[in-house]
């Protein structure tokens, strides 16, 4: 019989029955896992689980690139560890941050939604996918081939916030992405929430920075 998946662990690369073994679940769980708190280019807070240099890196990447979705249960309990911590009483929303089409269609799933998802179940809080989006291109520009002067200007238009009055007025939302590394990204969401929703409340958390 053909095991789901893999049976080696992500850390060490050893065989294990579980996705970390016991010795590198330990070192995610005392070591790398661990909020810390960034600025990204625009002036924006972004708080973080851990560092994608390291063990998160190694995770989030098996989850995105190695689809190793048995490995999707530590990411959302790190994220939802977090957002009790930096919750201030509870969030409205979890918006997570839109792909492109071109994305979720080459890759045939939406790694970050998939991630809301079990933390709105871990804490309760709902997950709204209709708020954010992203204009639909086929052609958009793929981040990572433009240059920094480029990547700035090919953003500002991707995302827009839709406005729907049920959504309430002075909302808390948290923006969450799985990983960042300028933040340029996330400030942009940010700015289109907050451009149709002024007296909202928005704070960013990723599964990893780096
Ligand atoms: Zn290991």
């Amino acid at each position: 019989m053909t095991p789901l998946f893999p049976n080696i662990c992500i850390g060490c690369g050893k065989i294990a029955a579980t996705p970390l073994c016991f010795h590198c679940e330990q070192e995610w769980m005392h070591k790398h896992r661990q909020v810390s708190k960034h600025i990204s280019q625009k002036g924006d807070e972004i708080f973080a689980c851990c560092q994608y240099n390291g063990l998160g890196g190694k995770i989030i990447r098996s989850f995105k690139y190695g689809r190793r979705f048995d490995v999707l249960p530590i990411i959302s309990m790190a994220v939802s560890n977090v957002v009790s911590e930096i919750g201030e009483g509870n969030f409205s929303y979890i918006i997570p941050v839109p792909q492109s089409f071109r994305k979720i269609f080459t890759r045939g799933f939406h790694p970050v939604e998939m991630i809301g998802h079990q933390v709105s179940q871990h804490t309760s809080i709902p997950i709204n996918l209709k708020i954010l989006k992203r204009k639909w291109s086929w052609y958009e520009k793929d981040q990572a081939s433009l240059n920094k002067q480029n990547r700035l200007y090919n953003l500002p238009h991707s995302f827009f916030a839709t406005r729907n009055k049920s959504w309430g007025e002075n909302q808390k939302a948290l923006l969450i992405d799985d990983v960042s590394t300028t933040g340029t990204t996330l400030s942009r969401c940010k700015e289109a929430i907050q451009k149709r929703y002024p007296d909202w409340k928005v704070k960013i958390l990723v599964f990893a920075h780096g």
